[in-house]
C-alpha cells in the first residue's frame, strides 16, 4: 500500500515514523512540485497546491488532517466524484476546543479582561459581576467540536443553545436549526461562539445583520474560519460597544496582517489559529485506522458530504 503525503511546512519525516507505528504495511510517498510520484493508493493532505491535483484525482480516498475540509474543497470539481474525503472527526480537537471556548467565556463573565486592564493601570475596582441567567452561551454548528464545547460549559449553569442545519437534540441545550431557526437563536444569545464549517451557506453568516440580532453588550468567539466573519463590520460594532469583546483565533488572512485593524483594538483578543491544533499521533493513528477499515470494504465515519459542503 502507498500513501501518498504532502506537509506545507515541510516536516514529514515525525508523519513517516507514526505511519511506521500505526500502519507498518504502508510506504510513504512524499509529494514535491515538479517532480513525478508513483500511483498511490490513498492522500494524506491538509491544503494541497493546485499542482498536486493531478495525482490526488488517482487515489482510492483522500485523508485531511483537519476537521474543517475548506482548503481541499475548492478543489473539488478537479476531483472524481467517487473519490472519498475523509476528515478528522475529533482526533484530539474537541478537548482543546472545549479548553479554549470555556476559558474565553469565564474570563468575559469574570470580566478578567476589564480587571487586566485595570491592573495595567494601577487600579483597584471591582466591577459588579454579571448574572449567569443574563449570559446565554449559543454555539453556532453543533457537530463534533460544538457539541464538546456545550457538554464542557454544561457543569457552570449559563444557559446554553445551539445551532445546526439539521433538527437536533442536546440534553441540557435549547437547540435551533435552518434559517428559520437562527432569529430567535441570535436574539437570546449573550456570547456568541462559531464552531461551523466554512460552505457556500455559512461564509459571512457574523455579519452586521446578525450580530445586531444579538443583545446590546454580547461576546464574539470565532473557532471556525475567518471567512465567517464580516471583519470590518466587527471593528464598527466594537466601537460602538454593540459587540463587548471579541476573541478571534482565525482570520480572513492568516497570518494576520501587521497593519490589520484588529491589532489596534483593545477589545480584540487575537490567537494565531491554535484552538484546536492537529495532533501528528492521534490524526495517524486515525487515518490508519480509517484506511484498514476502506481496504476491509467497512462503513468509515466522517466521510465528507461534497454537496452540504462538510
Ligand atoms: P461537524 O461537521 O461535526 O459539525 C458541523 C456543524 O455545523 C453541524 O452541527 C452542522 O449541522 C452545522 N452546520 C453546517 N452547515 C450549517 C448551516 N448551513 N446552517 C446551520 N448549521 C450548519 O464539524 P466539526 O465540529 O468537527 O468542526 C467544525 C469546524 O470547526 C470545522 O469545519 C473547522 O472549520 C473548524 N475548526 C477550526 C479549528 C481551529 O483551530 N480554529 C480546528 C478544527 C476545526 P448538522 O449537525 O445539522 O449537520
Amino acid at each position: 500500500m502507498r500513501i501518498l503525503l504532502h506537509r506545507a511546512d515541510g516536516k514529514t519525516e515525525p508523519w513517516i515514523k507514526d505511519f511506521g507505528k500505526f500502519l507498518p504495511e504502508a510506504e510513504i510517498e512524499i509529494w514535491h512540485a515538479g517532480e513525478k510520484c508513483q500511483t498511490c493508493d490513498y492522500a494524506v493532505v491538509w491544503s494541497p497546491p493546485e499542482a498536486m491535483l493531478e495525482e490526488l484525482a488517482q487515489v482510492k480516498a483522500i485523508f485531511v488532517t483537519g476537521a474543517g475540509v475548506d482548503a481541499l474543497l475548492k478543489f473539488s470539481g478537479a476531483l472524481p466524484p467517487h473519490i472519498p474525503i475523509i476528515r478528522l472527526g475529533d482526533a484530539g480537537m474537541a478537548t482543546q476546543m472545549a479548553e479554549y471556548v470555556t476559558h474565553s467565556v469565564l474570563r468575559y463573565f469574570r470580566r478578567f479582561d476589564e480587571y487586566d486592564t485595570q491592573a495595567r493601570a494601577g487600579q483597584w475596582a471591582p466591577l459588579p459581576q454579571y448574572r449567569k441567567e443574563d449570559f446565554a452561551v449559543g454555539v453556532l454548528g453543533t457537530g463534533v467540536l460544538g457539541t464538546a464545547v456545550l457538554e464542557a460549559l454544561a457543569p457552570f449553569g449559563f444557559p446554553l443553545r445551539g445551532w445546526s442545519r439539521s433538527e437536533k437534540s442536546i440534553p441540557g441545550v435549547q437547540c435551533f436549526h435552518g434559517e428559520q431557526g437562527l432569529d430567535t437563536f441570535l436574539r437570546g444569545t449573550r456570547v456568541l461562539v462559531c464552531m461551523l464549517p466554512l460552505t457556500p451557506e455559512t461564509g459571512n453568516l457574523i455579519n452586521r445583520t446578525n450580530m445586531c440580532k444579538l443583545p446590546q453588550g454580547s461576546f464574539l468567539i470565532n473557532v471556525a474560519r475567518g471567512a465567517h466573519l464580516a471583519e470590518p463590520e466587527l471593528v464598527a460594532l466594537i466601537k460602538s460597544g454593540h459587540i463587548a469583546a471579541a476573541t478571534l483565533d482565525v482570520f480572513r488572512n492568516e497570518p494576520l496582517p501587521a497593519q490589520h485593524p484588529f491589532w489596534q483594538e483593545p477589545r480584540i483578543s487575537i490567537t494565531p489559529h491554535i484552538s484546536a491544533l492537529t495532533l501528528r499521533r492521534e490524526s495517524v493513528q486515525q487515518i490508519a485506522e480509517k484506511i484498514r477499515k476502506v481496504e476491509q470494504g467497512q462503513p468509515v465515519a466522517d466521510v465528507v458530504d461534497r454537496n452540504r459542503g462538510y
